[in-house]
């Protein structure tokens, strides 16, 4: 018997509960992953990520390959090609991670009936992308948690499901016809500070980071240039690493660094749940306040500044910066370039997410999407006003201006007092540093947003 096992965000195989299912079910397997144009088609395949799952299917490959099998790479419409891979191979069964997202719904319901068609049974398992299913845990009388902290609690007490080691050999069946892999975008296109991808790189990173960064994290995660976070976050999106046994090897190890750190994969099952319920929230706002955002054409010369890092406000710059040249920033930066966005320059969620989405290499419709949300207020954020004042957050994250320094070379010799306001430097000074003036006051930006806000 032969069945085939679908690989979509789960690029892994430890921890894989589809492929150990299939692997019991079945003699044989064949390791499929399709190129759907859709995914193209909808602009999801930015260079950055482009190149890091290029990483990740290779690594696929060479570890099937160490345990005898390889993996299948097709490209077309998902439904066809997997049915034609069931059919060439003669399986009976498909196993595949249970979606998340839209398209992901929609994917499983195309594959269902074009499957269900040629008696092929398709099997869906959850708790593969996510630690805890999404819609597993919800408030009485809901579909879905709308706050975190219920939810946290809720989370914290389920019972997660035994991790599975990766399998010792993965029998595939001859004559199952594959494409060669994709290989990485020209450099010129990527992000020159890209980290590489794929299931072992992520275990090593995850290994050496519980050892060396984890204990200190609730203490350092929010520092911005100890740059002291797991940087996990590529992995977890391709699905090189699992949640749940990431949620599980932390706890083993215990200590408050490990349990900031299961809050914070939390988190990632909190926005799964919600966009699960609320799959429009990847485009529309999640809870409206009717705001009448600046648009592309209205603040086309901010949101400029804003992308290319040229604000005036240091540690706005700086985030943005890193994000280009790594095609990653840090929570924190995220949260204060978002917020500067939506809030101080009032622009649409939308345009920001979008360009977050086009470099980051983790970038996420589920994640990316409701973050962006909860700092535009539009979101699950219970203190939706809340407005971040970048230079109250540079003096209070990067208090030495190191940050700042490492990505806004024009400010390096700029001393720590006058690094996150280096308008307050004597004129002829600050006309030397080649530094951009403010965009826009900040009290003119909080005077326009809390206007706005009192149309609610
Ligand atoms: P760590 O601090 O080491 O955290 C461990 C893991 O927890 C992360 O890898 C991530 O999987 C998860 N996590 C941490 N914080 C969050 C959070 N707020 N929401 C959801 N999951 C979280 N994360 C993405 O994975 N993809 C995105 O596209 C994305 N876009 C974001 C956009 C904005 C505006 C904001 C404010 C946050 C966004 N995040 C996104 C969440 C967060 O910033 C990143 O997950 C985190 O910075 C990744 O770095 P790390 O792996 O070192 O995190």
């Amino acid at each position: 018997t032969r069945a085939v096992v679908l690989f979509t965000s789960d690029l892994r195989l430890h921890d894989h509960p589809p492929l150990r299912a299939a692997l019991a079910a079945a003699e044989e397997v064949v390791p499929l992953f399709v190129r759907d144009p859709a995914v193209h088609a909808a602009g999801f395949d930015a260079p950055n990520r482009s190149a890091f799952l290029a990483d990740c299917l290779a690594d696929l490959d060479a570890s099937l390959r160490r345990r005898g099998g390889r993996l299948v790479l097709r490209s077309g419409p998902v439904a066809r090609e997997v049915g034609a891979v069931a059919a060439e191979s003669g399986a009976t069964e498909v196993h595949m991670a249970a979606a998340v997202t839209g398209y992901g719904h929609r994917r499983e319901e195309r594959l269902r009936e074009a499957l269900g068609a040629d008696g092929v049974a398709l099997h869906v398992h959850d708790t593969v992308i996510t630690a805890v299913a999404p819609g597993r845990v919800t408030p009485s009388g809901a579909d879905h948690y709308a706050v975190f902290t219920p939810y946290f609690r809720r989370w914290s007490a389920e019972r997660l499901r035994e991790v599975c080691p990766a399998p010792r050999t993965v029998p595939v069946p001859d004559g199952v016809r594959g494409e060669p892999l994709p290989s990485r975008p020209a450099p010129s296109l990527l992000s020159p500070g890209l980290p590489e991808g794929g299931e072992k790189a992520g275990r090593e990173r995850f290994a050496r980071w519980a050892r060396s960064g984890m204990p200190a994290y609730e203490d350092r995660h929010d520092d911005l240039a100890g740059d002291a976070t797991s940087r996990l976050s590529p992995f977890l999106h391709f699905g090189a690493l699992s949640a749940s046994e990431l949620v599980q090897r932390a706890r083993a190890g215990g200590g408050p660094g490990a349990e900031a750190f299961v809050r914070q994969l939390c988190w990632r099952d909190f926005h799964h749940q919600v966009l699960a319920a609320r799959p429009e929230a990847s485009s529309r706002d999640y809870r409206t306040r009717h705001d009448r955002w600046r648009t592309e054409e209205e603040a086309a010369g901010d949101i400029a500044a804003w992308r290319e890092g040229r604000t005036g406000y240091p540690v706005v710059d700086a985030a943005m910066r890193q994000l280009r040249h790594e095609g990653w920033m840090h929570n924190r930066a995220r949260l204060l370039t978002a917020s500067f966005l939506t809030k101080t320059l009032y622009v649409d969620w939308r345009i920001g997410a979008r360009h977050f989405l086009g470099l980051l290499v983790d970038g996420d419709i589920v994640n990316n999407q409701l973050n962006w949300q909860w700092v535009a207020g539009t979101g699950t954020d219970t203190r939706p006003h809340r407005v971040l004042n970048p230079v109250v957050q540079g003096r209070r994250f990067d208090p030495r201006g190191t940050y700042v320094r490492r990505w806004v070379p024009e400010l390096r010799d700029v001393e720590d007092r006058f690094v996150h306001e280096p308008w307050r430097l004597p004129e002829d000074r600050r006309a030397r540093l080649g530094y951009p003036a403010p965009v826009i006051d900040l009290s003119d930006g909080l005077a326009r947003f809390t206007h706005a806000r009192g149309r609610d």
